[in-house]
């Protein structure tokens, strides 16, 4: 023993090589580790798909080799590689395959972007795109079937807000779904009509239906293209792992079979929506966890409590301060739900349930509560752990209810860009009383939960910039911050809380906070590189960042152009 240490000491202070030079070294970097021990390093060093070294570059020089791929990061910045923990991995893919009507400034840009598709688009075909905001033109007004018939009389045209809750047709797409001033809303929807009765084109929610359903099928290959075009974009904003918030059995063969052939390279932490048959597959087969390589893992189930506040389906404990008559909407049969949610704790399948108002955060609360009873850990659970069930959204939550999430061990995952987003409408459908609870980020945290962060993408931009700037400002990305001193900057987060959000934070909620979500030698070699450092730069400059390099698993799977 002796002998050994005097040996060890010996070829330290020889400078020897150590005994494996790296496959790569990143230096002349500034690095955040995560690490609360080193939380600044100047490069890093990796083997396989390991970090093997985080130091100074004169030492990383050490893992130099011939085969050593060496790149200088010249003073950029390099972060654990950022997760989304709430994404909609094929929705994004399919916004980026249809018309992207993201970043539009005005009704005019936004006509002028759907005429060039109409124009590269067979007569008589559909023409369909997803991500238009009107709040965020000038002047903010909704566009009309008459807009859309003036550049496209002879496609039919269905383009989708952002938010997924509204779309806007044109009268060619009316006439083939068959829908008439006559037709009567279905359940849930609504068909928006002028004073005189005539129809504006646009449909809410499940009036969507009755055009969407026109709309021609996918093919196999373009399910599969959602995917690998889906993750491919993801990378290039920076993304090296994203938590896939539901999603059908068939879809994970898809994935695996995109893996195997190379296609895929971010990581996914999927899970299948439920209750339904497919969640009883999973429930049935049992979590399968880091296959190729740990890029893909299947141990979650998602499921619904709740609907959205913008139309009033989310579920409150008192009425609407909008809407007198209405407590809003539960949408899961909740005797089927208790019943999923006891063979998820003896399987050790993780349940994440989406609850926005505060009656359904309580409502899950007080299921998962009545499940952790029902099967006590160490007898009957799978999982000797704490199951790490989450509440998505958490979005509204009676303030005497965020410490059950401490005792439950309930990790809330919230998205910084709703927050952002809903400032214009939340303060008149819940009253300046209920927002203490809402988007409370900074009480959950202060009680020492870990808080995953996600962007919901595609109903949000899901640019890991405009959520890290969200978390910290409270302000929209053009800098307001909504109704005067209601939205409680009380909840804004430090950088070095919102970093955790994306990187720590949802590592943990995905069971990996020992393989990733920090920089320490060991862990996986997963990196997000930006062109500026966005703990320190003024706060506006923020959401201007640059993912220059994405890292997965020691590959680089993203490189900017410059
Ligand atoms: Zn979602």
């Amino acid at each position: 023993m002796l002998r050994f240490a005097v040996f060890a000491t010996l070829a330290v202070a020889a400078g020897c090589a150590p005994r494996d030079t790296a496959d790569l070294v990143l230096k002349n970097a500034t690095v955040y580790t995560g690490e609360d021990g080193r939380p600044r390093a100047e490069a890093v060093a990796v083997k396989g798909d390991r970090i093997v070294f985080v130091g100074s570059s004169a030492d990383a020089a050490r893992f130099e080799g011939a085969a050593t791929r060496v790149e200088d990061l010249a003073g950029a910045v390099v972060f654990p590689g950022f997760a989304d923990a709430h994404y909609h991995l094929s929705g994004v893919g399919e916004r980026e395959m249809t018309l992207n009507l993201e970043g539009t400034s005005t009704k005019e840009a936004f006509l002028a972007k759907v005429k060039e598709r109409v124009d590269q688009t067979p007569a008589g075909a559909w023409v369909v795109g997803r991500g238009w905001i009107e709040t965020f033109w000038t002047p903010p007004v909704f566009p009309t079937r008459q807009d859309l018939d003036a550049i496209a009389p002879d496609h039919p045209v269905m383009l989708t807000r952002a938010d997924g809750h509204a779309s806007i047709v044109n009268t060619r797409a009316l006439e083939i779904a068959g829908v008439t001033k006559a037709t009567p809303a279905p359940d849930g929807g609504a068909l928006n009509k002028t004073p005189a009765g005539e129809l504006t084109g646009m449909l809410i929610d499940r009036a969507q239906g009755l055009v969407g359903r026109h709309l021609p099928a996918e093919t196999p290959e373009q399910l599969d293209s959602m995917i690998v075009i889906g993750a491919r974009r993801s990378a290039e904003l920076g993304w090296t792992q994203v938590h896939d918030a539901g999603g059908s059995w068939a879809e994970i063969g898809r994935m695996r079979r995109l893996y195997q052939a190379g296609q895929v390279k971010l990581r996914i932490y999927k899970a299948v929506g439920g209750p339904s048959p497919d969640a009883d597959s999973l429930l049935a087969m049992g979590r399968s966890i880091g296959e190729f390589g740990g890029r893909l893992t299947i141990r979650a189930i998602k499921t619904w409590i709740d609907g959205a506040l913008g139309s009033r389906g989310a579920f409150l404990l008192a009425p609407y301060a909008d809407e007198p008559g209405s407590r809003g909407l539960i949408t899961v049969d909740t005797t089927r739900f208790r019943a999923m949610l006891v063979k998820a704790l003896e399987r050790g399948i993780q349940v994440e349930t989406h609850a926005i108002g505060d009656g359904g955060n309580r409502l899950v609360l007080d299921m998962y509560q009545w499940a952790f009873e029902a099967v006590p850990r160490g007898e009957k659970r799978a999982d000797p752990k704490d199951p790490r069930w989450r509440i998505e959204h958490a979005q509204i939550v009676d303030p005497g209810d965020i410490p059950r999430f401490k005792s439950l061990g309930v990790v809330p995952s919230m998205q910084p860009s709703h927050a952002i987003g809903d400032l214009y409408f939340a303060p008149s459908r819940l009253g300046g009383g209920r927002l203490v609870g809402a988007y409370a980020w900074k009480a959950f945290l202060d009680l020492g939960l870990p808080l995953a962060g996600g962007s919901d993408a595609p109903v949000e931009r899901g640019e890991p910039m405009i959520e890290f700037y969200a978390a910290v400002a409270r302000r929209d990305i053009r800098g307001n911050a909504g109704p005067d001193s209601l939205w409680h900057p009380e909840q804004k987060l430090s950088r070095e809380q919102a970093l955790k959000l994306f990187t720590g934070y949802p590592a943990y909620a995905a069971f990996e906070d020992d393989r990733r979500g920090t920089i320490a030698v060991g862990k996986w070699a997963d990196f997000t590189i930006l062109d500026r450092d966005i703990m320190t730069v003024p706060e506006a400059d923020i959401l201007g960042a640059k993912t220059l390099l994405t890292v997965i698993g020691g590959e680089i799977v993203h490189r900017a152009q410059r």
